[in-house]
């Protein structure tokens, strides 16, 4: 109690945690702002100040805050049944959750298994190809390919397929497991166009597949959109390409949609009809509850199932599993989240304004600093270039980027800052009003950010 009265409120608050991507020389002294409430887009800080939520909590407030329907459903499922052992019970919100996710999904993925977060629904979809493979009396098919800047999660396997440096400082990640191609940024084409870039990029695939030995390789994951990069889109085709090499050589195809599935690019699940292929296991979590509680998942094509089901079983059980899955609760919110979507046309609302969005973003290329704008669908970024003929940031491009996005929490919009990249991901139910409201702020923010950093003001 003392070190309350000594402390102020919020650094006594903070003062056990550790957080994700917690620096530790500063444990114990963070000073983040505690929010205390939420409705719609906004969000509100203890001092009472209503920020706009740029990066929808971290990609996943699809419905936005307070949605009766989602809490109702959530203390109506608490107060019902809070809890069956997923092992030998079973519940009906996730039965009925499973089958809607079913009707939602691609092509034939038509059974789920559900988990507690992305994390885990990744490291369980890659235990899956372990386990497949072993069923299918190939155990040496083991092997994982991903790519440089792609991003799965904190969880064992997840973190091992994460292609970011900077999350492997200090860990331990199975190198011998997994191997990784190029990032599939286009701003790496160099001279290339766009076309001869990804010619290169599935020769590099084939190649490894090669050097490695097709007889040694599981499967290959792959965002559709490198959300955690920055949002970095690959050339178009790339997906479908990739998919047609996995094919050739027997090699699932994982796409990982936790943050692209439930609406963000302006459909259920962006694979098929953003981005051109039919996968054979999707992940998903974040939007699926729209945050409000925790659950992740990923759907299996029927093709692949029937392989190592039934009279192709060979005795296996599935030996993966958590105290959470089939979770009642969580189930219950992901319902009420799909019905509300359906309701109200959420997702016909995002794919409806990714075009205003788009240009809107694209209307503040005319700032210096401001060098490029990529998105699909409600998730976006500017690009912060002090010199815009630069694929990547500098170590001066990123502390102008911090410095944009510092100005825009002063003036009333949270950025998720991603190295030189500005990211907005809002809550899919904001409004064309709300996105200018989103850009003005950006507008004030480069330009001071600018001028601070010495840049010309446009001509
Ligand atoms: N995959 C992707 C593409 C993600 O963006 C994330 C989270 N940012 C994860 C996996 C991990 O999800 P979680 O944090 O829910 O474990």
């Amino acid at each position: 109690m003392a070190e309350i009265q000594e402390t102020s409120v919020t650094s006594a608050r903070q003062k056990h945690i550790v957080r994700p991507s917690q620096e530790m020389a500063s444990l114990g002294k963070d000073d983040m702002p505690v929010l205390t409430k939420a409705e719609g887009i906004y969000v509100y800080a203890e001092d009472g100040r209503r920020l706009i939520d740029g990066p929808a909590g971290m990609w996943c407030t699809q419905i936005g805050y307070g949605r009766k329907e989602a809490v109702d459903a959530i203390a109506h499922q608490a107060s019902t049944i809070s809890f069956a052992s997923p092992w030998y019970m079973s519940t009906s919100p996730s039965a009925r959750l499973a089958e809607k996710i079913a009707s939602l999904t691609p092509g034939d993925l038509n059974r789920i298994f559900f988990t507690t977060g992305g994390s885990t629904a990744v490291d369980s979809a890659l235990r899956f190809t372990e386990f497949y493979n072993n069923v299918l009396g190939r155990p040496a098919k083991k092997r994982i390919i991903s790519r440089i800047d792609g991003y799965h999660g904190s969880t064992g396997l997840a973190a091992s397929v994460t292609g970011r440096k900077g999350s492997w400082a200090n860990f331990d990640i199975e190198t011998d497991r997994v191997s990784f191609l190029s990032s599939p940024n286009p701003r790496h084409a160099g001279s290339r166009t766009e076309a001869e870039f990804l010619d290169d990029l599935v020769k590099e695939f084939e190649d490894r597949i090669e050097a490695l030995g097709a007889d040694t390789v599981a499967a290959f994951i792959a965002e559709p959109l490198l959300a955690n990069a920055g949002v970095i889109i690959p050339p178009k085709g790339y997906h479908a390409r990739f998919k047609a090499v996995c094919e050739k050589h027997d090699i699932l195809y994982i796409s990982d949609e936790v943050v692209t599935a439930f609406g963000r690019c302006g459909e259920w699940f962006a694979s098929e009809k953003v981005f051109d292929v039919t996968p054979d296991i999707i992940t998903f979590a974040k939007g699926v509850t729209s945050g409000y509680v925790p659950l992740g998942g990923f759907a299996i094509s029927d093709a692949v199932i029937a392989r190592i089901s039934g009279e192709n079983a060979n005795g296996s059980w599935f030996n993966n599993g958590f105290t959470y899955s089939n979770q009642p609760v969580s189930c219950a919110a992901a319902i009420a989240n799909i019905d509300l979507m359906e309701r109200e046309g959420i997702v016909d609302h995002a794919r409806a304004t990714a075009g205003y969005f788009r240009k809107a973003l694209e209307s503040l290329l005319d700032l210096p600093g401001a060098g490029a704008v990529h998105s699909a669908g409600l998730v976006g970024c500017v690009q912060c270039l002090l010199d815009p003929s630069q694929p990547d940031g500098t170590e001066e491009d990123r502390a102008f980027a911090a410095r944009v996005d510092e100005i825009c929490f002063d003036l009333g919009l949270i950025v998720r800052p991603i190295a030189e990249r500005c990211v907005i991901s809002p809550p899919l139910v904001i409004t064309r009003a709300q996105i200018d409201d989103v850009v003005g702020i950006l507008r004030k923010a480069i330009t001071q950010a600018g001028e601070e950093a010495g840049l010309n003001a446009p001509a």
